[in-house]
């Protein structure tokens, strides 16, 4: 065990309560209904709608289910190719391995770490049915490029939004672009209620077979509507619709949207005035931004000199009580990606970012003090 520099120990996350989240959860629970697509979940659903301006909207149990209902409206099959960046969680890529596919890894731009749309074209084959780009750091990828290769080629496109719900690409919201669009309220983004996600349906065909896979393959949403007498199984489908419970914790934080993302904001900005001049000092690189993209403030990173780098300033910050965490390891090189054919130098700017990115504690609440003395331990570096 390091012993801490002083007493303060700032966490990497901490869920923040933002709006009316007790408030409507003791609601549900003296309601008395607990299973889902009651009032809470209808509310969230309209309000993604109308805010998002997509067909239809739909709360998960989690962005990783969001993304298996993606593969299986899809249809996908085994032998099917998918087109995935290296540098992203593993959801994005296993919900698809889970129906077969063969995931087809694509380097990253070096400025965004997002897809790099440039390296799509070639990876195309007759088995590609689908690419699903990953708005990294809640920061668009060049959806212009990548919409109109996926058009041209009739390819369908699955957002992958866990982090940038209300970002936004040339003035259009981030996971309006694709067939279909996947979020997280998972604790560590900017929205949670622990464990829960959202699949966004732009291509409205997707809607009716969407509802029925949600509610164990059954059409048991009509049912509920009063479109059809009686419910049964009418197709493939699992149990991927939160508690009301749930609903109603998120809904408490999606009414309190403009406070959490100008918090977050304010935050940012914080970091990258201060940092700024002492990664021109030390050699690292701050988030980038391009001009035609407005991001969703979900996490602030910096990219050091080298590996090395890296872990001395993680091994500084915990020094004084400070959580930073690296991400990601690339999926390629993971056991799992090594059995499909995954090989060092397949994709050498995800095996480079990941080496030497570290992100910092960041949270819609975290108090002034404890980011400035996160900032003051940063100039600090190398002590
Ligand atoms: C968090 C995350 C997921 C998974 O979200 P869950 O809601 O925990 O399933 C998927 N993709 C990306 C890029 C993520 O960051």
């Amino acid at each position: 065990m390091m012993q801490a520099i002083g007493t303060r120990t700032v966490p990497f996350n901490k869920p923040s309560l933002v709006g009316r989240e007790n408030e409507y959860l003791a609601e549900t629970l003296a309601a008395g209904h607990y299973s889902g697509d009651g009032p809470f979940t209808r509310q969230c659903h309209r309000l993604l709608e109308e805010e998002l301006g997509v067909g239809r909207a739909l709360l998960t149990t989690s962005c990783t289910h969001a993304l298996e209902m993606a593969a299986l409206l899809l249809q996908i099959q085994p032998g099917d190719e998918v087109i995935f960046p290296s540098f992203t969680f593993v959801s994005t890529v296993n919900a698809f391995v889970l129906r077969g596919a063969r995931p087809v890894f694509v380097d990253v731009r070096a400025d965004t770490l997002n897809l790099d749309e440039t390296l799509i074209e070639a990876r195309i084959t007759d088995r590609t049915r689908a690419i699903v780009p990953v708005h990294y750091a809640g920061v668009g990828c060049e959806m212009d490029a990548i919409m109109a290769l996926a058009r041209a080629r009739g390819i369908a496109v699955v957002e992958d939004n866990a982090h940038g719900l209300y970002g936004r690409y040339r003035g259009q919201w981030l996971g309006t672009f694709g067939a279909l669009a996947t979020l997280s309220f998972h604790e560590t983004k900017n929205f949670s209620c622990g464990e829960g996600g959202a699949l966004l349906i732009n291509d409205p065909d997707h809607v009716p077979r969407a509802e029925v896979i949600r509610e164990k393959g059954t059409n048991r949403s009509r049912f509920f509507r009063g479109e059809v007498d009686k419910y049964s199984w009418i197709d493939v489908g699992s149990s991927y619709l939160p508690s009301e419970l749930l609903a109603a914790v998120l809904y408490g934080q999606l009414e309190a949207r403009t406070v959490v993302q100008s918090n977050r904001q304010r935050l940012w900005e914080t970091y990258q005035r201060a940092l700024a001049p002492w990664a021109e000092r030390v050699g690292a690189r701050l988030p980038v931004v391009p001009e035609h993209c407005e991001q969703a403030y979900h996490m602030f990173y910096v990219l050091m000199p080298s590996l090395e780098g890296r872990q001395a300033l993680i091994g500084h910050l915990k020094a004084r009580g400070i959580l930073s965490v690296f991400h990601y390891l690339p999926l390629h090189l993971s056991d799992m990606g090594r059995r499909m054919g995954g090989r060092p130098g397949d994709c050498p700017r995800t095996e480079d970012a990941s080496d030497r990115l570290l992100r910092l504690p960041f949270y819609t609440l975290m108090n002034p003090e404890d980011q400035n003395f996160v900032i003051e331990s940063m100039l600090e570096f190398p002590a």
